[in-house]
């Protein structure tokens, strides 16, 4: 669970590390007016949970309560990388004196080691300091996951630091403190990065300009003084923005994850499969299983384009529903479908299959070759539905192709739907 900065800074504070003081949370531009002071400099800081909204707009530095207001509202309702601005943070804005710096600590996913970073190169995105000049950065590794930064550790951390700022002794034991501090915060709150980027040293000492906190979803559970401290009932779940699709299968009650940018601008040499799978295991199988087999007969010119999966029992209605969605989504080309039905029905299954396919020829929209399998629960009432169907409005379902029963593993019906797809477009 990722923190915003206000929180984050919330949690550095407690620990003795000084941050810059607030006057305030807005979510409209002209609340702020009043909590500035004139000429007093701020900052105004989207409150958004990812990084580099530095340069994407997201952080202003304003000069006193006039153009606070009116940055503020280019801020306020804008997008920083995506993220749609709410709130911002508005804080006096610090001066550093003695330069800006990087302190993070994390850990080595390879070997779970904590892992303190340091660089006098601060305020930039460390990655590309990290490329751009790796001498800037000293990368300490400590086994033992040891609840205290050691003296020794902490003392070469600093010195590094003091002497990329030019800075004398009295800097390295500021330094020093901050270091073991933000140590002790990523120990003591279960974090997988504590992170101050940049820490200014002002004429009073460091302050912490921008914090960065991601928690350990394990460790949740015994952070309750955490969750007191920043006034959190629950537990957050973070999620990026999600797509249009996504947004349309959550209403709807199903899971959906696309695969391709929003927008994804369609190659006319592929074929773009849409997936209506069983379950869950079944939606992860079939992506690698369309693909593979794309690349082993059709020359790799195939590429999936979703995760899908109703949970156990969907409704007529929301297979409908999400055989719609990749219907109407004008990349796709062909839609595969399996019903494994242990919980869920194949007669419910074909009901929804049939009757969007049915809805969709009478208004008049697009449609999409579907091919698929159908084994389990209810199989022969949904054959039954199925061939009656077929009886009834053979045109509504001509580019449906479903095999009923195993008798068939999935690789050999994702093949011929593939080969029929290919015909279709009158590709080899
Ligand atoms: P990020 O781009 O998301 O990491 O946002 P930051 O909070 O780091 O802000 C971007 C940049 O604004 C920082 O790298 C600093 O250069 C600058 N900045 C942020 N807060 C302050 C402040 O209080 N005083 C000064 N002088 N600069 C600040
Ligand atoms: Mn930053």
């Amino acid at each position: 669970m990722r923190l915003y900065e206000n929180e984050a800074k919330t949690v550095f504070e407690r620990e003795g590390i000084a941050v810059p003081r607030v006057l305030g949370v807005f979510e409209k531009a002209a609340d702020i007016q009043g909590s500035v002071g004139p000429g007093s400099p701020v900052m105004l800081k989207a409150l958004v949970l990812i990084g580099g909204r530095g340069k994407a707009g997201g952080v202003r530095r304003a000069a006193g309560p006039a153009e606070a207001v009116s940055l503020a509202s280019g801020i306020l309702g804008s997008k920083v990388r995506g993220y749609p601005v709410e709130r911002l943070l508005v804080e006096e804005a610090v001066e550093a004196v003695g330069g800006a710096c990087y302190i993070g600590v994390t850990m080595n996913p390879a070997d779970f080691n904590v892992t303190v970073i340091v660089s006098p190169a601060g305020g930039v995105d460390i990655e590309q300091v990290a490329r751009e000049s790796p001498d800037k950065i000293l990368r300490v590794e400590l086994p033992g996951n040891e609840k205290v930064l050691p003296e020794a550790e902490a003392a070469r951390l600093a010195a590094f630091l003091a002497s990329g700022l030019g800075g004398g002794t009295a800097q390295v034991d500021a330094l020093k403190a901050v270091i073991s501090k933000v140590y002790a915060v990523f120990q003591k709150y279960d974090c997988k990065v504590a992170e101050i980027n940049p820490l200014l040293l002002t004429a009073a000492g460091p302050v912490a300009a921008d914090a960065k906190i991601v928690l350990d979803d394990n460790g949740l559970y015994r952070q309750e003084g955490l969750f007191h401290l920043l006034g959190l009932a629950t537990a957050r779940h973070d999620v990026s923005e999600p797509t249009r699709n996504e947004v349309r299968a959550r209403a709807a009650g199903f899971r959906y994850v696309d695969l391709l940018a929003e927008g994804h601008k369609k190659d006319p040499e592929m074929l773009y499969v849409g997936l209506v799978p069983g379950g869950a295991g079944y939606g992860i199988f079939s992506i690698d299983e369309v693909a593979n087999v794309g690349d082993r007969y059709f020359g790799g010119r195939v590429t999936p384009v979703n995760f899908m999966d109703s949970g156990g029992g969907p409704t007529v209605a929301m297979v409908a529903e999400m055989f719609d969605l990749l219907f109407d989504n004008e990349v796709v080309d062909l839609v595969i479908t399996s019903r494994f039905g242990g919980i869920s029905s194949c007669d419910i299954f074909i009901r929804g299959l049939v009757g969007c396919l049915r809805e969709r020829r009478k208004a008049g929209r697009r449609v999409v070759p579907v091919v698929g399998r159908m084994v389990g629960t209810d199989l022969p009432s949904a054959r039954d539905f199925l061939e009656r169907a077929k009886r009834e409005t053979p045109d509504d379902l001509e580019d449906m192709k479903i095999t009923v029963g195993n008798q068939k593993i999935m690789a050999e019906v994702i093949r011929e739907g593939l080969r029929f797809a290919f015909d279709r477009k009158g590709w080899t």
